[in-house]
């Protein structure tokens, strides 16, 4: 059995420890140790990761009861070796995961409800609960757990037997019977986990809850802890900052001013729209009625304007043709004939303008590909 020195002392960064073995793996070998402070992958905290002498440990695992560590050269048994854990990495993830079990045990006593679900990501950590709150009620919690913090209460982890273990309340995902190990908050939560630890409530930090959805009948948080927590309120300062330079107002002004420019937004599409059919009228009135067809090309018209431009056309030629768009990107086409069915005529249609497109008897639209000087010679000598 490897000593598990993380339990003893969960700062533990450097170490001394003897390789017992060595084996070729996939990709690198397995080493096992006397003694290890690596933590190996569990309760919803990954794998530490650090040195072994010169090799880098990229992953630990427990395979039955042995604490095996993935590296990426091979180390002789028998040896001891300096080892040392990527310490800042660490103590970030004790930090959000003891803030964790601050925000679960508030929870759990202010409302009842169970932690369902825990994941550490690499951008924040994501739980899940048995019941739901709303925004407030998640940041009233929060404002617990800040004062949790602030408190600086010691954790007390030990591993209860019979007994005790049999009478202890504790919140725990699986029902566990021996070597139950208990991680206690005073007042706030007494739950079974087998992850390291900060030493007191302090050293977790700002506590930041991000976001909340519903969630199979309860809530999905995502969160953030201690040096984590402060990365993503600076990057967030610093958005909120370059927006409020952007629109020239000051930094709690933000919301009211992008509420504003989209107003404003809207009022100038609908104002573009008007100006579309306005437009759309004047070219119909300045195009003389003929016996054959008429094609209008056009770079700024969208769609309403195009069908509007054809309705009027239809009562002076045979076919009207409105196109939008250029040459080098192609052209957005509306076609309309009170005389021709187009649904009947598209096929030849499309092949005259490189087009693609249908719809009904008196109106088609699609997209053509020909140049519209090709289009426009092709529609003025059709007589379909
Ligand atoms: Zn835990």
């Amino acid at each position: 059995m490897t000593e598990k020195l993380y339990y003893l002392d969960s700062h533990l960064r450097e170490f001394t420890a003897v390789v017992r073995s060595c084996e070729e793996q996939k990709g690198g070998w397995a080493v096992t140790l006397d003694r290890t402070a690596f933590f190996p992958e569990g309760g919803g905290q990954p794998a530490d990761t650090g040195t072994i002498g010169d090799a880098r440990v990229l992953d630990v695992h427990e395979k039955n009861g042995r604490i095996l560590h993935s590296v990426d050269r091979p180390l002789t048994a028998g040896e001891s070796y300096p080892c040392a854990l990527d310490w800042e990495q660490r103590l970030r993830r004790m930090q959000n995961h003891s803030g964790e079990h601050v925000v679960s045990g508030l929870i759990y006593r202010e409302h009842g409800f169970d932690n369902v679900g825990f994941h550490m990501g690499a951008d924040c950590m994501t739980m899940d609960y048995s019941g739901e709150l709303s925004w407030e009620e998640l940041m009233r919690i929060e404002q617990l757990a800040n004062e949790t913090v602030r408190a600086d209460l010691p954790l007390h982890i030990w591993f209860p037997e019979g007994e005790e273990l049999a009478r202890l309340i504790y919140r725990s995902k699986l029902d566990l019977t021996e070597n139950v190990r208990i991680v206690e908050i005073p007042g706030v939560d007494r739950c079974a986990c087998c992850a390291p630890h900060v030493d007191r409530t302090g050293e977790v930090g700002l506590i930041k809850i991000l976001t909340a959805e519903r969630h199979r009948g309860g809530v999905r948080i995502t969160a953030l802890c201690g040096m984590d927590a402060v990365e993503e309120a600076r990057r967030r300062q610093e958005s909120v900052t370059a927006i409020s330079g952007l629109l020239s107002v000051k930094r709690d002004q933000v919301v009211p001013a992008v509420e504003r420019q989209l107003e404003q937004q809207a009022r100038q599409k609908e104002r573009v729209a008007q100006l579309g059919l306005e437009l759309a009228r004047l070219r119909a009135e300045s195009m003389a009625p003929t016996e054959g067809n008429l094609a209008v090309f056009d770079s700024v018209l969208d769609e309403p304007a195009l069908r509007e431009l054809v309705n009027l056309l239809m009562d002076k030629c045979a076919v009207a043709a409105a196109f939008s768009g250029s040459d080098s990107e192609g052209w957005r086409y509306i076609i309309g004939s009170r005389t021709v069915d187009l649904r009947a005529k598209a096929r030849a249609l499309n092949a005259g303008i490189g087009g693609r497109g249908g719809g009904s008897p008196e109106m088609i639209q699609g997209r053509a590909g020909f140049d519209a000087e090709t289009i426009r010679v092709f529609l003025r000598d059709w007589r379909p």
